[in-house]
């Protein structure tokens, strides 16, 4: 039995930030269906095209798509010990299909963990965000900047900024995730297995409250690794 675990919030909640930390201090896999979609894009195959076109507009990608792409990855032997799943689900479709599939396979998603982050802090985060070319440390050029503009303190390697992240595509990314995504909150909540965590605090303290939130779902095989 393995233990499934989503990361919900908007984006700009830190989501990737978190879900790349609990992978490493757990055995369960990072799953994150933006960072599929750009790995297609880089390698130029239709699904990386098809997506890109969405991506840009700061449009959801067709729920059929997401779907497959997610369904498929997930039965990769990497995830035989669970999955965290970031960005994914999106939309009610979604997580039916997952729930579905999951059950299909004698399976579940344990818990929700739900990043909350007012409105108003969002729009900074997104569109201050800088992720390095060579080594993929994230920067924010509000909150956490590098101390030479546009190089990464860790490796020295040139910063850029996703294309969807500029202020007006990160606006419309908001809103379709007020109209699309929010919804989970409550569908999740009404399933008794919703957690949430306040994602204005510091990195550190939100990694070690949402691994306290889910100590109890972590199998022996999945526990922190020291
Ligand atoms: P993210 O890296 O999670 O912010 O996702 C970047 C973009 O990829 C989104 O704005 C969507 O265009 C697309 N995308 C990622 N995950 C999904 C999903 N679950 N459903 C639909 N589109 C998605």
């Amino acid at each position: 039995m393995s233990t499934n675990v989503i990361l919900l919030g908007p984006p700009g909640a830190g989501k990737g930030t978190q879900a790349k930390t609990l992978a490493e201090r757990t055995s369960l896999s990072h799953v994150a269906s933006g960072d599929l979609f750009r790995a297609a894009l880089r390698e130029g195959t239709e699904l990386g095209m098809l997506a890109k076109s969405y991506m840009d507009r700061g449009e959801l990608v067709p729920n059929e798509v997401v779907i497959n792409m997610i369904l498929e990855r997930i039965q990769a032997p990497d995830c035989a010990a669970g999955v965290i799943f970031d960005g994914f689900p999106r939309t009610r479709e979604q997580a039916v299909a997952l729930a579905n599939s999951m059950a299909r396979h004698d399976n579940k998603i344990d818990a929700v963990l739900y990043l909350s982050v007012p409105n108003e802090v969002l729009l900074r985060r997104i569109a201050g965000r800088q992720t390095c070319k060579t080594c993929g440390a994230t920067y924010n050029i509000y909150y956490f900047p590098s101390h030479r503009p546009g190089i990464c303190d860790a490796c020295g390697g040139k910063l850029y900024q996703r294309s969807d992240d500029s202020m007006e595509t990160a606006q419309h990314r908001l809103d379709v995730y007020f109209a699309q995504t929010m919804p989970l909150i409550e569908y999740y909540q009404l399933q008794g297995i919703l957690h949430e965590v306040d994602g204005q605090r510091e990195i550190t303290w939100v990694t070690e409250a949402m691994l306290k939130a889910l100590g109890r779902y972590l199998t022996t095989s999945a526990h922190p690794k020291e």
